[in-house]
């Protein structure tokens, strides 16, 4: 956990960085976040409208300009996927960093009633979906001299607990993915893979899945920032495989 730390003014200066679920949440905080620490940041997600509201945000804090990428995970195939490579390989040549951040919740409930279909939602945007992305998108990570990946997990995705359903076990294969890959990846390529889990944060996840908790009890998605920057940028230069938290467990 590294919520102390400073990151300098620069530290994303001249990184091409995907971020996805850009226009909400977490992801929409680590979007403005990079942008302003010099990241140029792809804003992908399902929703043009919330994209294009942090797009303007970036524009008018003076950011560099960034890019918008409609993409719902739930339909996306491989040639979306290829095709998305295909783009980003014509604009910009290379990636330094991605951070998969969009998630779906589903439904917290008894696995007896557990609908089989919200279950492939769910995996879909949550683990496959980001799977395949990350195979297509490897060429443009392997130009980059220190390409950062960052997945995003959860409690849940360390340890079991009752009516989580497909999201813990959406969360138990990203950080068993990142094991696999960072395995793979480990002294012979400038690609690191990390997962890493934001903790209770105040956002619309967090209030659906405990609707009875005061949201002014959890640090809000900016509060987490510090952990998100270091990752993403050259302070974790070599941090590869790694389980990480981005805030340290509430007292
Ligand atoms: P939010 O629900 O606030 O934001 C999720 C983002 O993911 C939204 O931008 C959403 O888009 C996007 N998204 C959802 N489904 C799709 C899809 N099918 N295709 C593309 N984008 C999609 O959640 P958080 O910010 O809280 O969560 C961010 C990540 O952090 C998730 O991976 C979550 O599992 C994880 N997490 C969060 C915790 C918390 O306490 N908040 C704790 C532990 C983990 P749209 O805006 O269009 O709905």
């Amino acid at each position: 956990c590294k919520i102390d730390y400073q990151p300098a003014p620069n530290l994303l200066e001249n990184r091409i960085v995907l971020v996805t679920g850009a226009g909400d949440g977490i992801g929409r905080a680590a979007a403005l976040s990079y942008a302003q620490h010099g990241a140029t940041v792809i804003l992908l997600g399902r929703t043009i409208a919330k994209l294009e509201r942090v797009y303007d945000e970036i524009e008018a804090a003076g950011g560099p300009q960034p890019a918008i990428f409609p993409l719902n995970f739930e339909g996306a195939t491989l040639k979306d996927f290829h095709d998305m490579a295909e783009t980003l390989d014509k604009e910009f040549g290379r990636l330094d960093g991605v951070l998969h951040n969009a998630g779906l919740l589903g439904r917290i409930t008894p696995f007896e009633q557990y609908n089989p279909e919200l279950w492939q939602q769910v995996m879909q945007v949550n683990i496959n979906g980001p799977i395949w992305m990350t195979q297509a998108l490897l060429p443009l990570l392997q130009a980059s001299d220190d390409a950062s990946v960052i997945f995003t997990s959860s409690s849940v995705g360390r340890k079991g607990r009752a009516y989580w359903g497909a999201y813990s076990v959406s969360k138990f294969a990203t950080e068993g993915f990142v094991e696999v890959l960072a395995d793979e990846l480990d002294n012979q390529s400038t690609v690191r893979v990390n997962s890493l889990n934001p903790g209770a944060t105040r956002t619309q996840m967090r209030r659906t899945a405990f609707p009875g908790e005061d949201p002014f009890t959890l640090r809000t998605p900016e509060d987490i920032m510090p952990t998100y920057l270091w990752l993403m940028g050259p302070d974790s230069a070599g941090t590869n495989g790694q389980k990480l938290d981005a805030q340290p467990p509430r007292v």
